[in-house]
């Protein structure tokens, strides 16, 4: 199965699909480049929504928180006579980020606050030398928010200064320190070492670290080497109060992951500060790897879709070639039978050729003899010196040899018209008794001359038969003829007749020289000799049978011959009784 020819074909098939194979791998790698950039800032988009929303949110809550202050300093009836320690409490447990809240008086001193046990009552800013922020206040008017520090009350936080005016003269400032651990529990998250918030302020210093890594207070920027520029460049937008999206490379034990950081600003009244949210880089590559296992698995099926088809192709081809094949074989092999049948009809051919050569020798001798007998005849006659026996001798030689020329016209033209369908039939009941009688009496004269005895044995009561009567005559005429011809001196001829259901057999039979089997069954075809010598001297062209066999088959009946060489022939014809 595996010729020379299938074995090349399967390799082509093999590097057309492994070219096939390493495009797709090709393309594959080519996608992927554009599918991590566009994977990573989707995801930074993402992130950065997020903290826009962290940062939005804590905005939202101190700006509101400290307005709820500055509602309880605008009060229309001024210093309220416990010093806002009702409004304090209300304010305290709703707002829920304050450390404590103060009322200072006009002096600089605590005069009230709560809750009671975070309040240093009658603390004096003046004698501490803290006045910027309660100066800064009352002269400007406007609410103040410290920077975040590290506070005397021991806690991390940023003092909300708000002052109290009543008909346009300062009272003092209410004082709101707010605790950073209290913003953050109001932003709960969970979070791990690698997925971080922190809160950094314009000048860099860090207000909250979730990872915990620095601590509060201190400045990003001294924790920040000098030659990182991508975290100098975020920490920068930040500082200014950017909103954007960065990434820097940070060294870890097991060597260096990138980090993808997100930040958005929080203005709080005067204090500007920015959150930032972390994600390592790994966080993509998971997203990637995810998307990398699906398009693998895309990638695998259209390869194993395209070597299925590949396969598929490739048999359908291999059994069409197959077919293409068998059919070639099947058309060679019509081809070599006609062939042979062509050499057989041009072996035929050939034979008819021969054929036709020696009848044409033969209708030549058989026309020339008794033209010859005739002109010497009519020589003689001319020369009038023959007696009258002679000269009637000589004109009865004459008319024989017309008679025997008008017979092999006759007999050429009958089997012409037998081929063509041109002989016409005249088909009417016919008394076998009386044929037989008319064709023997024709014999007669021949088988005398030859002293061959003729017999006929017909029973009385034969039916007649469905013939034309004188196509019969010559039917008859021809085979006892024939039977004569080819019987010795002192054999007989005999002619029986008998029924054989709807049809009657007529067998003339004689004791003459038989006929070889090999030849039995050729003797009907017309020209066909078996001994051309003795025939010629017997006379005839080979006709007689061929015709006879072409009258009794256009008489609806048929012709046999059974004989044996030395011992005689039996011809056997058989025509249809009148009247069934
Ligand atoms: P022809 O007119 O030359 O006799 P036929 O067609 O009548 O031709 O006969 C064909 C050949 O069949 C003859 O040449 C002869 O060899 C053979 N044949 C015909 N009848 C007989 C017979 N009764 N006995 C032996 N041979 C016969």
């Amino acid at each position: 199965m595996w010729n020379k020819k299938n074995r090349w074909s399967l390799v082509v098939f093999a590097v057309i699909v492994l070219l096939l194979i390493g495009s797709i791998f090709f393309l594959w790698m080519k996608a992927n480049v554009e599918v991590r950039s566009i994977v990573e800032e989707q995801y930074q988009t993402q992130q950065l929504i997020l903290t826009q929303y962290v940062s939005y949110s804590i905005g939202e809550l101190l700006n509101e928180r400290v307005l709820l202050l500055e509602v309880v300093a605008q009060k229309q009836q001024g210093v309220p006579e416990d010093l806002f320690m009702s409004e304090f409490e209300t304010v305290y447990e709703v707002a829920d980020i304050y450390y404590v809240l103060e009322f200072i008086d006009v002096n600089g001193t605590v005069v009230s606050g709560y809750p009671v046990e975070n309040v240093p009552l009658g603390f004096n800013l003046y004698s501490n030398n803290m006045t910027w922020a309660f100066e800064h206040v009352r002269d400007t008017g406007q609410v103040y928010i410290s920077e975040p520090v590290s506070t005397m009350e021991g806690i991390f936080g940023a003092y909300a200064w708000v002052p109290v005016f009543e008909n346009g003269q300062f009272r003092g400032s209410i004082l709101g320190i707010v605790s950073d651990e209290n913003i953050i529990k109001q932003f709960e998250t969970t979070s791990d070492s690698s997925n971080y918030v922190y809160i950094v302020n314009d000048k860099g210093m860090i207000l909250y670290d979730q990872s915990a890594t620095y601590e509060k207070g201190t400045n990003y920027l001294d924790h920040t080497d000098k030659n990182d520029t991508d975290r100098l460049h975020i920490l920068d937008a930040q500082m200014r109060g950017m909103m954007g999206n960065g990434k820097y490379w940070q060294e870890t034990p097991d060597g260096s992951e990138y980090v993808l950081v997100s930040y958005s600003p929080v203005n709080w009244y005067n204090q500007r500060w920015s959150v930032g949210l972390t994600s390592p880089g790994d966080a993509v590559d998971d997203i990637i790897l995810s998307v990398y296992v699906k398009l693998f698995t895309v990638a695998a099926v259209s390869v194993l879709f395209i070597l299925f088809v590949s396969s598929q192709v490739y048999i359908i081809l291999l059994n069409w070639n197959k077919t293409l094949e068998r059919e070639v074989e099947k058309k060679t092999r019509e081809l070599q039978e006609s062939n042979e049948s062509l050499t057989a009809v041009n072996i035929k051919l050939k034979e008819l050729d021969g054929l036709k050569n020696e009848f044409l020798s033969m209708v030549s001798h058989e026309l020339k003899t008794p033209l010859t007998a005739m002109k010497t005849s009519s020589e003689f006659l001319l020369e009038d010196r023959c007696d009258p026996a002679v000269r009637n001798q000589l004109l009865a030689l004459i008319v024989r040899n017309v008679d025997r020329q008008a017979r092999l016209v006759d007999d050429l033209l009958d089997i012409s018209r037998i081929e063509s369908n041109r002989m016409k039939f005249n088909m009417e009941p016919v008394s076998l008794q009386e044929v037989l009688d008319h064709s023997i009496e024709n014999i007669h004269r021949l088988s005398e001359s030859k002293g061959v005895a003729l017999g006929v044995d017909i029973p009385r009561s034969l039916p007649a038969v469905l013939a034309d009567r004188d196509k019969l005559i010559q039917i008859f005429v021809n085979l006892l003829n024939n039977a004569v011809k080819f019987t010795q001196r002192a054999g007989s001829v005999t002619v029986l007749a008998q029924e054989s259901g709807d049809n009657i057999e007529v067998i003339v039979s004689d004791t003459g020289i038989g006929i070889d089997p090999s030849h039995a069954e050729h003797i009907f075809d017309k020209f066909y000799q078996i001994d051309s010598t003795s025939t010629r001297t017997a006379g005839g062209c080979g006709l007689g049978l061929a015709i006879t066999k072409g009258l009794v088959e256009g008489m609806n009946g048929s012709i046999r011959v059974e004989s044996e060489p030395g011992i005689g022939s039996r011809f056997i014809v058989t025509l249809k009784k009148a009247g069934i």
